[in-house]
Formats: C-alpha cells, sequence, structure tokens
C-alpha cells in the first residue's frame, strides 16, 4: 500500500521537538498570569461572515487564504486563521464585556492557504492578547511591553519593535483620498496587484513586498502627517510610556493595516536573526472592530506572536549554545522478565506513577542487557530490576544509574528492597 502524507504546508511536531514548544508554553502562561490575563479558547471552525466582518473583505488573508467550505447543513464555515475575531465573537456571545473590560489571552492552530516556506505554513501556531474595554494609551504600552518582554524572557535576540499610528476614522478618510490621487498619478509604476487595490483597500499597498512599488512609494505622502492634533498627542502619550518603559522603538510611517476598525497604535516586532519571514508579533489597536462584530462601540488593542518563528529562533540559539534545554527524562526505568515479574512490573509501574513519580516501563521481554542498555539511554536516574529470583521473594533490585555510568558496571550500587522501601528510598532522591 502506498504510505499517506499530510498535506502542504501541515506540519507535524515530533516528540523530539515538543520540549522547546512546551518551555514556550510554559514561559507564555506564567508570563501572561503575572500580567493578569485570562486564558480563552474558541473554535476551530466558525461561520465564514465573522472572519470576512472581523478581517475585512479586502485582506489577502480574506481575500485569498482561507480555509472555506460548506458543512453538510450547507453552512461556509472557515478555519479560523487568526484569533481575535474568535475572541471578540466569544465575549460579545457570552456578555463577557457587560462585566466589564476584558484582559484576554489564548493560543492554538490557525489555518492560512499560502505558499509553505520557512516560517510560513497552513496550519501554524499563535499566542496573543486581546486587551477588550481599555482606552489608555498606557494599555497600548502595556500590551507591547507584555510581547517585548515575552520574548526577551524567552531569550529571543536581534528584536526591534516598529511603530505607527494610523490615527481614527476621520483621519484615515482624509488620509485614503490623498493616497488614493498621489496613487492614481502614479498607477502606471506600480505592480498589477497595488494598482488593483487603489480602489479596494489603498492604505495595504503602502505594506507591498515589490521592491519596484516600494521605491516608488517612497515618495507617497504619509499617514502620520493626516493625523489630527488629538490622535497626535495620543500617539505622543504612547511613545512617552514606551520611553518611561525603557522599550526602545523605530517609527515606521509604512505600517498600515487596511481597515476601518484598526484605530491608532499599530506595530510589528521582529528579529534580525529571522530570515525573509522577520516579523514574530503583529497588533495593534482596534476601536471599530467590536462594534463591526455587533457588539457596542469598544476601545481594545491586542497582538499575535507566531509561535513557529519563536520556535525557529530558539531552536537557532539552542544550537549556538545561548538557550539551554534538557529534555524530559522518566525518574525510573522499569525493567523485568519472566511471567510473574512481569506482571509485578505492571503493578509496581503504576503504584509508582500513583506516588508521583515518572516510569517508563520496558515492555519488550528482550534479554536483560538489553533492556538495561535502554534504561541507561533514557536518561532515568534510577532502574528498578524485576527477575524471577526477585519476583518469588517479592522484592525489587534497585539500580543507581547516575553514579553507575553504565548499567552493566553499576553492580556495586545495586539494593535489594521490598516495594515499600523502593517507595520509601525514591522519594528520598
Ligand atoms: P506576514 O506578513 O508574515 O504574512 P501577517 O501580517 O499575515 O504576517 P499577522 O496576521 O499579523 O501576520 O499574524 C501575526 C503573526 O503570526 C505573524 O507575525 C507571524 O509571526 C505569524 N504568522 C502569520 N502567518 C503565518 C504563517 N502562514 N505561518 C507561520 N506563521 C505565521
Ligand atoms: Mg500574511
Amino acid at each position: 500500500m502506498e504510505k499517506l502524507q499530510s498535506l502542504r504546508g501541515m506540519v507535524d511536531l515530533l516528540p523530539e521537538q515538543m520540549p522547546l514548544w512546551q518551555q514556550i508554553e510554559a514561559t507564555v502562561r506564567a508570563q501572561f498570569e503575572r500580567a493578569a490575563l485570562r486564558e480563552i479558547r474558541t473554535p476551530l471552525l466558525e461561520v465564514t461572515e465573522l472572519f470576512a466582518r472581523g478581517i475585512g473583505e479586502a485582506t489577502d488573508v480574506v481575500g485569498k487564504e482561507m480555509y472555506t467550505f460548506l458543512d453538510r447543513g450547507e453552512r461556509s464555515c472557515t478555519l479560523r486563521p487568526e484569533g481575535t475575531a474568535s475572541v471578540v465573537r466569544a465575549a460579545l456571545q457570552h456578555g463577557l464585556l457587560s462585566q466589564g473590560a476584558q484582559r484576554l489571552w489564548y493560543t492554538g492552530p490557525m489555518f492560512r492557504y499560502e505558499r509553505p516556506q520557512a516560517g510560513r505554513q497552513r496550519q501554524f501556531h499563535q499566542v496573543g492578547i486581546e486587551l477588550l474595554g481599555f482606552a489608555d494609551t498606557r494599555s497600548d504600552a502595556e500590551a507591547i511591553a507584555i510581547a517585548w518582554d515575552l520574548l526577551m524572557e524567552l531569550g529571543v535576540g536581534g528584536l526591534a519593535l516598529e511603530l505607527n499610528s494610523l490615527g481614527d476614522p476621520a483621519d484615515r478618510a482624509a488620509y485614503r483620498t490623498t493616497l488614493v490621487s498621489w496613487l492614481q498619478q502614479h498607477q502606471e509604476q506600480l505592480d498589477a496587484d497595488s494598482r488593483e487595490r487603489i480602489t479596494t483597500n489603498p492604505l495595504r499597498i503602502l505594506d507591498s513586498k515589490n521592491t519596484d512599488t516600494q521605491a516608488v512609494l517612497a515618495e507617497a505622502p504619509l499617514l502620520i502627517d493626516s493625523l489630527s492634533e488629538a490622535s497626535r498627542e495620543r500617539f505622543d502619550a504612547v511613545l512617552r510610556s514606551l520611553d518611561a518603559l525603557e522599550i526602545p522603538y523605530q517609527l515606521n510611517p509604512r505600517l498600515v493595516r487596511g481597515l476601518d476598525y484598526y484605530t491608532h497604535t499599530a506595530f510589528e516586532i521582529t528579529s534580525s536573526q529571522l530570515g525573509a519571514q522577520a516579523t514574530v508579533c503583529g497588533g495593534g489597536r482596534y476601536d471599530g472592530l467590536i462594534e463591526q462584530l455587533g457588539g457596542p462601540p469598544t476601545a481594545a488593542i491586542g497582538w499575535a506572536i507566531g509561535l513557529e518563528r519563536l520556535v525557529l529562533l530558539l531552536a537557532q540559539a539552542q544550537a549556538a549554545g545561548t538557550v539551554a534545554l534538557a529534555p524530559p527524562t522518566p525518574d525510573v526505568y522499569l525493567v523485568s522478565r519472566g511471567e510473574q515479574a512481569e506482571r509485578q512490573a505492571l503493578v509496581l509501574s503504576r503504584q509508582l506513577r500513583q506516588a508521583g513519580r515518572s516510569v517508563e516501563l520496558d515492555l519488550t521481554r528482550a534479554a536483560f542487557g538489553k533492556q538495561l542498555k535502554r534504561a541507561d539511554r533514557s536518561g532515568a536516574p534510577w532502574a528498578v530490576v524485576i527477575g524471577e529470583g526477585e519476583a518469588e521473594q517479592g522484592v525489587v533490585l534497585l539500580k543507581d544509574l547516575r553514579r553507575g555510568g553504565n548499567a552493566a558496571e553499576a553492580v556495586s550500587l545495586e539494593q535489594r528492597l521490598s516495594a515499600e522501601q523502593l517507595m520509601k528510598a525514591l522519594s528520598r532522591s
């Protein structure tokens, strides 16, 4: 039979990769707890309209990248391409906002039909926060600081924060008019994609990855020059808060999110240690989104970090020796041979686990020597051996694998113990 393969862009995470993921997840959890954020989990599958309204029809994500299909009830469903729309939907559906402002975080797989490459997959993972119901400029700085400190704590190097203000919808409407007329005058110098966007999503053109288009855009009018006095003051207040937190930033007037519900602060955190996909974290304020999804007008800010890119960075750091990570090992490797002994080992492994020990039970029935080799390789500090003799006497042989080095030479470090004595000996170790 032909072997089956995973779908393109859908990536397996193998056991040897998991310690790094788990370490990241544990750090994320600990940092978020300290920031008084509460976890929320939402379904992977949502009605398509949620993303059409919550991300915007004119975006690449909704226009080109979504996994959308009809379910058996003929409803259009979409695998979530990001977390914010779902979190806002859930908050509205369950009335969380009527209980007050919400400080939330989430993590999990996201799905986008993109061209797979390093740091870009079709199923990938994000971790993100959403501060719903916060308008104060300190919440912009706090949200950024939580991302920045998390990346620092994890040991990501070469970090840079890029920042812009998109102003409020009126500022942007004014800018849009200015920009569109400028773009129309320079139409023939733009790439085909960008030309198409002049009518659909002109702000997104500023984000174009086409280098010729980028060169032309160097001369384009800037959003920051269209900001009202109030928006400019607001942005200055955010910058002062970041100064107080001593978080360095670079202003990037070309950093945009093309939709009307994105307001004021927009930011990205990049790492110079990533290749082409340098952005680890993207976020910003979205004061118009909650209303767009049927809720009351509510100020909010959030961000998302791509975990695969984080893993790439930390795997590099690990290889270079700047971040260390010990793989988890069992406390006890349990070796047995002979029918009665094997049964006792099965029972003992369960007792040890119930007593809080991690145990690997050798199920191979191989010769003692082979089982003991595997015990050594497992990294466990202790091997417990039950042979026919031990089984008969109701004892076990405890071997100290750490000091003995090679288990075969550890004979002097063995002791025969009853199950009860074993429990005691292990609880002292
Ligand atoms: P990009 O410009 O790299 O496509 P984006 O603007 O689409 O990024 P966001 O929607 O802001 O990204 O998502 C936040 C983060 O999620 C990104 O900075 C990145 O780290 C990660 N991310 C986005 N798409 C993918 C993907 N297809 N594979 C892996 N990670 C991704
Ligand atoms: Mg993208």
